[in-house]
């Protein structure tokens, strides 16, 4: 029997792009108002330059979407001639403000109503690649944990987290079904492990044609319940 559903987050419960366009935007000129130095290297596109050369140096802060950008705020601010002490302690403000904003999201159609209705039969876990957090977003009621790339040290799809997931589940990968919109970081990770798989698309996009295809796909979230029963029989 199925036992429990691990779900991504970004762009499988909302949409994504919005909600960190708008966080940007907050970002941004509370940076502008608190550190008035920063402003012209933040209106030619400055932080962008900042982001691109600290991956460069050290590749694996692609993994941690939150150090990553408290560190390109803090350079940012040491580049514009802030002491060290300040630029440290003014990008964690910055950063704070960036992630209320990050979670201000529009959950897709029924979201809520279908994660209630499956946590009620299943054991639901939050897996994600980003730095939106389930229980800031009022929806720990309905998970038994959440897992992300920074805390687990590396992003899906690296079977790391799924790993991570089982064990914390103590479940084995057949009674598991993964939930998400990447086709690669979701279902080809999933797999990898043998966990079912469902891929969430809104877009009715064709499936890359070189990879296994994932159990079963749907449309919006309304339809995951009767996917997971459907996964159930067919197991
Ligand atoms: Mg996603």
């Amino acid at each position: 029997m199925i036992k429990a559903i691990t779900l991504d987050l970004d762009d499988t419960l909302w949409e994504v792009r919005p909600t960190l366009i708008a966080a940007e935007r907050t970002l941004r000129s509370w940076l502008t108002s608190h550190c008035p130095n920063v402003a012209p290297l933040i209106a030619s596109n400055g932080l962008m330059d900042i982001r691109k050369k600290l991956i460069l140096n050290e590749p694996e802060l692609m993994h941690r979407v939150s150090e990553m950008r408290v560190r390109v705020i803090e350079q940012a601010l040491l580049e514009c001639d802030y002491s060290s002490s300040w630029a440290r302690q003014a990008a964690e403000s910055a950063f704070e403000v960036f992630l209320e904003a990050r979670h201000q999201v529009s959950f897709y159609p029924l979201v809520i109503e279908v994660l209630e209705e499956l946590s009620r039969t299943y054991r639901l876990a939050a897996l994600s690649n980003g730095n939106a957090n389930v229980y800031r977003l009022g929806l720990g009621k309905y998970f038994s944990f959440g897992l992300n790339a920074e805390t687990v040290g590396v992003g899906k799809p690296h079977p790391a987290m799924f790993e991570q997931a089982l064990e914390r589940l103590e479940l084995s990968a057949d009674q598991v079904v993964h939930v998400g919109d990447n086709p690669d970081d979701d279902v080809v990770g999933a797999q990898q492990l043998g966990i079912h798989t469902v891929w969430v698309n809104p877009d009715q996009l064709d499936w890359p044609s070189d990879t296994q295809k994932p159990s079963a796909e749907i449309e919006c979230m309304e339809q995951l319940p009767d996917c997971i029963t459907m996964i159930n029989r067919n197991r």
